[in-house]
């Protein structure tokens, strides 16, 4: 056991933020300085696996990209599986998918059918929550293929943009390590 753990305001702190990007308006909360530092990204994986664990977590599922910086670590630390939700066309067997609308336009994300046993209890794990169509496309997913989803973890959420309410209102809890106002 390491020195005690930073706190989730002490992680915040570690979260860089860089305006105007990808576009115009958009704050990015950019997580890199987080992880880049052992103590931030041992107590951000400490935080969540405390969290998964609670939620009786059997399988972590992580979505492409930073989902699975986080969520891979988590199951490890748990002693549980992982599960990769993909974009499209990157995993090498015939795939079960969901495409679900963006701002503008639409995406898609892939699993392994034969990645959760009939019932599982899959724990979601993302780096941020904006609108919430990435964690919805991705429980819809993996309900798809036989998990039972009742819990969702992030780092961050921008709580502005709806989406930890979207989820609970589609029966699934959320939890977050630290908000950041606006988009
Ligand atoms: P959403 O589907 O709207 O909840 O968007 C969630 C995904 O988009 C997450 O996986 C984030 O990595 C990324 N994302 C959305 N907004 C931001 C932001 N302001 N800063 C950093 N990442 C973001």
């Amino acid at each position: 056991m390491s020195a005690q753990h930073l706190s989730p305001q002490e992680l915040k702190a570690l979260v860089r933020t860089v305006p105007d990007f990808p576009q115009p308006g958009i704050q990015f909360r950019d997580i890199t300085t987080l992880i880049g530092n052992h103590r931030g990204m041992a107590a951000s994986v400490h935080h969540l696996a405390e969290r998964a664990a609670a939620a009786g977590a059997e399988k972590i599922a992580g979505m492409e990209a930073r989902g699975f910086i986080f969520g891979a670590a988590v199951a490890v630390q748990l002693g549980i599986g992982f599960v990769p939700v993909r974009k499209p066309g990157k995993l090498p067997i015939a795939t079960i998918g969901i495409d679900y609308a963006l701002e503008y336009g639409t995406d898609r994300l892939e699993i392994d059918p034969q990645a959760i046993a009939p019932g599982q209890n899959v724990v979601m794990v993302d780096d941020l929550i904006a609108t919430g169509g990435t964690a919805l496309a991705s429980a819809e997913l993996l309900r798809m293929a036989g998990a039972q989803v009742s819990h969702a973890l992030f780092v961050i959420d921008l709580p502005d943009l709806g989406g930890a309410e979207r989820l609970r209102a589609a029966g699934i809890a959320v939890s977050t390590l630290m908000e950041f106002e606006g988009d």
